[in-house]
């Protein structure tokens, strides 16, 4: 059994929804990498599931036999995330990682009591929002386990409660991001969190993975806009954020926001919301380097007039995403930025003007709405460019990481020279800033390759090769994608021997039986 809204196992989001490669795009990637079609395997089925019957019983009778599905299509579509990894097993038809059931919970109760069920018949249990993790979140560690559940919070999709006085809503966590978008729009609100991931990802899968949207600029990363949040964990269940700011002691929102489904599953988020804006507008901007579009981006955070949404493209990104480079000049089309602006009109306008007469002054020159209009209604589509180029034996992936102002030269240069260095000859490597903060910026990488023999031994020696220079440069090894089982030894050399003791402390604490998602983050 399926649900509505389901994406395709060995693809991103909808196919019948994706654009087929254009010609010109084929003939440019023809010249560049060469076509390989590599067609996906048919038919692969899951292994059989290893659980228990009393196990299943158990789980049965907590939710209903209907909502414990043990069949090989449900729990196909519960495997793994959607990394180009993830893809690359799916599409050689690897489904090594399926859960041996997919247990659908009706609310808060029902997952205390399944918790239970778990602890006292030794299975992992993997909390499942919208699938999107790109950081293996969704595989656990089964070894020490007498099976792995996937707990599919898709039945917990409501609206619990609006708050308009204080401008905050408390949502499930199974709602995607376009349901909690058209259910609060009905209270004329918005959450403004909009990932590239944005039509699938969850309210849960945002608070799991301190996720940022391409909007953060203006509305704030999701761990910013959660002002509380209620988490079952095996030793009970425990509401944290009381209060719109509060010196009583540690934020314990903090313990759960980032936890990857390791210390609890997250039953409702309480957020701050916003009055849905009445204006939306998108200008291009370019500069004439990285560094001075970078230097811009800066001046403007710091001096508190950033808009609703800013990216900053390098010159290697501007001219492959350029389909008219000659609308930013031929010769040398140097860094296209786009900046959003979204709200009142009053406000927009008045942001805008401060905005533009600032960018000018700083040597920027205005494109107009055309760029920012192209870039605003593409937003949502790379992932479906990414399966057309991976049919074609093209490897694609994408990587990101953030760091202080002062480090943003280095670590850029070190990150894309590792990449190219592993990658090899041939292979391109685009960068662009994807968010603003007045301390520092993220980085988010984007690699084409062609696809070698074996693309996931390719790919991981890239990968390792990146991270290591993240670290090295004092970055960290994520700024939004989180942590998962692929960052997880990068993460631990980020915090250090202690920090990882102090996390291992408090999953010993709320899940002394290590049930949920092992492996992951720590
Ligand atoms: C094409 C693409 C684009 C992306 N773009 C962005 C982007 O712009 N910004 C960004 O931040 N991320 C992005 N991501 C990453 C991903 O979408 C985010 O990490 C997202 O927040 C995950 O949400 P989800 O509901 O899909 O979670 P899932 O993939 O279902 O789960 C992710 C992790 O959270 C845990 N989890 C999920 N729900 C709960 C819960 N209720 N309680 C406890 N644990 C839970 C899972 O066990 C897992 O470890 C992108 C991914 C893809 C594939």
């Amino acid at each position: 059994m399926t649900t509505q809204n389901e994406m395709h196992p060995q693809r991103w989001g909808d196919p019948a929804a994706a654009s087929a490669l254009p010609e010109s795009a084929r003939g440019l990637i023809e010249l560049v990498f060469g076509i390989d079609e590599k067609p996906s395997a048919q038919g692969a089925v899951p292994p059989e599931p290893v659980i228990g019957a009393d196990g299943v019983a158990a789980l049965a009778a907590v939710v209903g036999d209907e909502h414990v599905l043990l069949d090989d299509a449900t729990r196909a579509l519960r495997t793994r995330g959607k990394s180009t990894p993830d893809l690359l097993r799916a599409r050689a038809g690897d489904l090594g990682d399926a859960p041996d059931v997919v247990v659908r919970p009706a609310d808060q109760g029902e997952i205390e009591r399944l918790l239970a069920v778990a602890v006292a018949h030794n299975l992992a249990v993997v909390p499942f929002g919208g699938g999107t993790s790109v950081t293996g979140g969704l595989v656990a560690a089964r070894a020490a386990y007498d099976g792995v559940v996937s707990l599919d919070l898709v039945r917990m999709k409501a609206l619990v409660s609006v708050d308009r006085e204080s401008m905050t809503a408390t949502l499930e966590p199974g709602l995607r991001g376009p349901e909690a978008e058209a259910l609060l729009s009905e209270h004329g609100l918005t959450l403004g969190h909009y990932p590239q991931s944005f039509q699938y990802a969850s309210i849960g899968g945002f608070a799991a993975t301190r996720s940022s949207g391409q909007s953060s600029a203006g509305y704030g990363r999701f761990d910013a806009l959660v002002v509380g949040l209620s988490v079952v964990t095996p030793s009970g269940t425990i509401s944290a954020g009381s209060a719109p700011a509060s010196a009583a002691g540690p934020d314990l929102r903090q313990v759960f926001l980032g936890s990857e489904g390791t210390l609890g599953v997250i039953t409702s988020v309480t957020v701050r919301v916003r009055e849905l804006p009445a204006v939306k507008e998108y200008v291009g901007w370019r500069w004439p380097s990285f560094d001075a579009g970078a230097a811009a981006m800066r001046t403007l955070a710091q001096a508190g007039l950033l808009p609703t949404v800013i990216r900053l493209s390098d010159e290697a990104e501007t001219a492959i995403n350029l389909a008219d480079p000659s609308a930013i000049g031929q010769d040398n089309p140097g860094c296209l930025m786009i900046t959003g602006f979204e709200g009142a009109p009053s406000a927009v306008a008045a942001r805008r003007r401060a905005v533009s007469a600032l960018l000018i002054e700083l040597g920027g020159v205005d494109l107009g709405e055309e760029p920012g209009e192209k870039w605003a209604h593409g937003r949502f589509d790379a992932p479906y460019l990414r399966d057309s180029l991976l049919d074609v034996g093209v490897l694609v992936e994408t990587l990101e990481t953030a760091t202080f102002w002062s480090n943003r030269a280095r670590l850029y240069a070190d990150v894309k020279a590792a990449l190219e260095t592993s990658l090899g000859e041939g292979s391109i490597v685009l960068c662009h800033i994807s968010h603003v903060y007045e301390t520092g910026c993220s980085l988010y990488f984007t690699i084409a390759a062609k696809e070698q023999d074996d693309p996931l031994a390719q790919w991981s020696v890239a990968k390792a090769a990146a991270s290591d220079a993240m670290i090295a440069a004092g970055a960290t090894i994520t700024h939004h994608h989180a942590v998962g089982t692929d960052h997880k030894p990068w993460f631990a050399q980020e915090i250090g021997p202690v920090g990882v003791q102090v996390l291992r402390a408090i999953k010993s604490s709320l899940d002394p039986a290590g049930v949920l998602n092992p492996g992951v983050l720590v």
